[in-house]
């Protein structure tokens, strides 16, 4: 038997119908909502994104922000890349045993800013030195550099006569950085002031290579 949607009068034998209504009422009826525009905050020294962290604009990231964004049912989305800042997304649901697809464009309107470790590196914050020294410190430095560089700033390099000197942003990625490198340093703790009540110290690591 042939039937008339209820919402926009077309007959069943000229569309594929979703239940009782035709389908493209039924996905207009569906609300999958997705800001045509959304702002994200985004560093202009290290290009990444504010998300629930700072970190790479890549696909991960992209789908989380969509979830974050959209609100309706659905299954699961694909995203694609349109041009600069602008994306379609594919969001796939299944009703009885039809599949159907929502597309929805969004673009990116992205906040200049800087993140905080790149606020921090160009106020010449750190949170320990780094010393290298011995005849290899040059070409140690190096490889120590990148690895670091993953983890965390380096706010101040400097060549001096008995080696190399990096003032870096985070303790922890010094330790990683050298347990990764099987480099062992010998630390020390320097009293450098007095923030909030609480004693705050610096921490040198020195390495021979
Ligand atoms: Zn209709
Ligand atoms: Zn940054």
């Amino acid at each position: 038997m042939e039937k008339i949607c209820p919402r926009c009068g077309v007959l069943s034998g000229r569309k594929r119908f979703i239940g009782d209504f035709c389908e493209d009422c039924y996905l207009e009826m569906i609300g999958i909502d997705l800001p045509a525009q959304i702002e994200l905050p985004f560093c202009e020294v290290c290009d990444r994104v504010k998300l629930a962290k700072w970190q790479k604009l890549d696909k991960n990231a992209l789908e989380k922000f969509v979830k974050k964004n959209v609100k309706g049912r659905y299954d699961s989305f694909h995203i694609t890349h349109l041009e600069d800042n602008a994306y379609e997304v594919v969001f796939l649901l299944s009703k009885d045993s039809n599949y159907l697809e929502v597309r929805r464009k969004f673009s990116l309107k992205k906040v200049k800013t800087k993140c905080d470790d790149c606020r921090r590196a160009t106020s010449g914050y750190y949170e320990a030195i780094l010393q290298i020294r011995g005849k290899k410190a040059e070409r140690w430095s190096q490889k120590i550099l990148k690895e670091l560089q993953h983890r965390t700033f380096v706010s101040k390099y400097a060549e001096l006569a008995e080696g190399i000197d990096m003032y870096v942003g985070s303790k922890k990625a010094v330790s990683e950085t050298l347990g990764i490198l099987k480099l062992t340093p010998k630390v020390s703790d320097k009293l450098y002031g007095v923030k909030d009540g609480k004693r705050v110290y610096r921490t040198t690591y020195c390495v021979r290579v």
